[in-house]
């Protein structure tokens, strides 16, 4: 592992978690909610976040990867929905751990519309506002962020630094 310069600590991830939990709670109190987590970025976010939302609600995942082709061919994204719950008559809460383009949360969101839900929203911890490639922007988020890459909380870089407790950016990524 190389260091990793802290952006957000975990007392901050904490706070705004709360904070999230609190308005998710309002908004969601007697209605039939299931929150769907976004793997595997997601986890920590999702778990933290399900223990601040004070009302009943049900759990769904999904896997989402992007493949990439030979270099002339853009990303697609792969998204496998086989594990999710009825979502007929519920309303559904997507989360994710970044909003980036923000091409993963939309199509997400358009794949979940099809299974005829009373509602979908969208929720993230981080969002890089200034990349944004789609026409909406997360429901909800607590943090956002410049153009860095960033790791821990569930944000991994070749699948190392997933466990860190705070969201930081690795120092000189690349070996030179
Ligand atoms: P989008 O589809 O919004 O461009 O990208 C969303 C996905 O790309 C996220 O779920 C995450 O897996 C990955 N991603 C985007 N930006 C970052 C970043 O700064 N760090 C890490 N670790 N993953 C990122
Ligand atoms: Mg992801
Ligand atoms: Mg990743």
């Amino acid at each position: 592992m190389k260091p990793v310069r802290r952006l957000i600590s975990e007392a901050e991830i904490e706070a705004s978690v709360i904070q999230l939990g609190r308005r998710i709670s309002d908004e969601y109190r007697g209605k039939p909610l299931t929150v769907i987590g976004i793997l595997t970025g997601s986890i920590m976010l999702v778990t933290d976040l399900m223990r601040r939302i004070d009302v009943p609600h049900k759990l769904g995942l999904v896997a989402a990867s992007s493949y990439r082709g030979d270099a002339t061919v853009a990303g697609a994204l792969k998204v496998d929905l086989s594990e999710l719950p009825d979502l007929a008559g519920r309303h559904v809460l997507v989360i994710d751990d970044i909003f980036d383009t923000g091409r993963t949360m939309s199509s997400i969101v358009e794949r979940v519309k099809e299974f005829a839900p009373l509602s979908v929203k969208s929720v993230v911890l981080l969002w890089k506002k200034s990349r944004m490639e789609v026409a909406i922007g997360p429901d909800y988020f607590a943090f956002e962020i410049p153009d860095e890459f960033v790791v821990g909380y569930g944000l991994d870089l070749d699948d190392e630094y997933r466990h860190l407790p705070y969201i930081g950016v690795v120092e000189s990524p690349v070996d030179l």
